[in-house]
Parts: C-alpha cells; sequence; structure tokens
C-alpha cells in the first residue's frame, strides 16, 4: 500500500473489557485457521484492515481519543496489543503506544504474537518489550514442530518453532509473564495434553481458545 495520509483504518477498539491496538496487517505466518480469511474484524471493530503500519504517534493519538461509547482506555482492564496482523511486525509502534499507556493509564499490557518478533527484527527483543509489556500471549498452535510449520505456513520456514519457544524463554528469563495459546478444534485431545511440556519447561501458562470462523 502507498498511502502514507490520513488515518489507515481502525487503531483501537474493544473486545470486551479490554482495550485491543491494531498497529499492522504484516504477519510472517499465513496460518489455516487465520480470521483475517473468513472476516474483516473482531470484537466491536467495523474493519481491522489497514491501509499502511500505523506510526506511533498515531497510536498514540488513538489511545488518547479512543471512546467507544463511553468506554475509553481509562476503563479497560487491560490493553491488547492484537490486530489484523503480528504486533512485532510494527516493533517501533509498539513500544511507544505501551510505553504511553504504562505512562498515562498504568494498565496492563499483554501483547499477542505469533512468537517470531525476534526473527521478524532479526534481534533478540524481548529486553525491549519487558519495559512495557506484562504478558506475551504466544500462539503455540501445535506441540509437534513440523505441524506447527503446517498450521501456520511461516515464511521463516522451520526456524519458527524454535525461534518461538526460545522467544518465549527470553520474555520469562526478561521478567514477563507467558501464555501458550491452542485453538480449540485445531488439535487434539492428546495433542493438546501435549502442550503441558513446553508451558512448564518455559514456566508459561496454556490456555485454549475456541475456534471462532
Ligand atoms: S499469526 Fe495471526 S495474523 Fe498471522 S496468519 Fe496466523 S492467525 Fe493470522
Amino acid at each position: 500500500m502507498s498511502v502514507t495520509h490520513g488515518v489507515p483504518g481502525t487503531i483501537v477498539y474493544r473486545v470486551g473489557d479490554g482495550a485491543y491496538v491494531n498497529l499492522t496487517n504484516r504477519c510472517p505466518s499465513a496460518c489455516t485457521f487465520c480470521l483475517r480469511q473468513t472476516c474483516d474484524a473482531v470484537g466491536r471493530a467495523d474493519s481491522l484492515w489497514l491501509t499502511r503500519d500505523v506510526t506511533a504517534e498515531e497510536a498514540v493519538q488513538a489511545l488518547d481519543a479512543f471512546d467507544d461509547e463511553g468506554f475509553t482506555v481509562a476503563d479497560a482492564s487491560e490493553v491488547v496489543f492484537c490486530g489484523f496482523g503480528e504486533p512485532t511486525e510494527n516493533l517501533s509502534s509498539l513500544l511507544a503506544a505501551a510505553a504511553h499507556v504504562k505512562e498515562r493509564w498504568h494498565k496492563r499490557v499483554r501483547v499477542n504474537t505469533n512468537g517470531q518478533g525476534s526473527l521478524v527484527n532479526g534481534r533478540d527483543i524481548t529486553p525491549e518489550l519487558a519495559t512495557c509489556v506484562d504478558e506475551v500471549s504466544v500462539s503455540l498452535n501445535h506441540p509437534d514442530p513440523a505441524r506447527y510449520q503446517e498450521l501456520v505456513r511461516s515464511s521463516f520456514g522451520d526456524e519458527a518453532f524454535p525461534a518461538l519457544l526460545e522467544f518465549v524463554r527470553r520474555a520469562r528469563e526478561n521478567g514477563m509473564e507467558a501464555t501458550l495459546t491452542t485453538v480449540a478444534t485445531t488439535i487434539t485431545a492428546e495433542e493438546e495434553a501435549r502442550c503441558a511440556e513446553p508451558c512448564a519447561e518455559l514456566g508459561a501458562r496454556h490456555r485454549i481458545h475456541p475456534f471462532v470462523d
């Protein structure tokens, strides 16, 4: 996209009692179950398609101005970086916006991520995230590396799965909470149970998302 003026689309939107932040549509994966394939939005947003990445300034302004029928960031239980793309693809805006949330509202900050952010940015980004993020919620999707890649179809290929585990390990070392998530119905109960092992090893929780189509 070459549009560089005007607001690129919906940046902040409400899901439940959380304020969600949509910073990019870029993602190194092409998950078989990605919501982007079947719908335009999540929660109370109209559309999460952006004409380009959101700048740091736009993200801060959107957080300050957010008002969904009286619900503002001040009312949110947490601020979650999660949109139609991988938030760490737009790391500078993520860090600026999360720091602003901490400074202005002292809210809990979570990043929903595919765990490939250090590969995307070519360096270990967990120390930077730890300055303003409380929790990383990482899509594990499957406990087996080969099946993982079949499901997420990462452009990083076989590098993605070990990088995800390393990202979680480093996130924990840098003091962030970590949750590994799987999607109900995309894996068997036996495979779900096998996720307990990496979770225990890495000090992460396991959460099973309901499938949304
Ligand atoms: S990581 Fe998320 S945004 Fe990227 S393709 Fe998978 S489900 Fe979609």
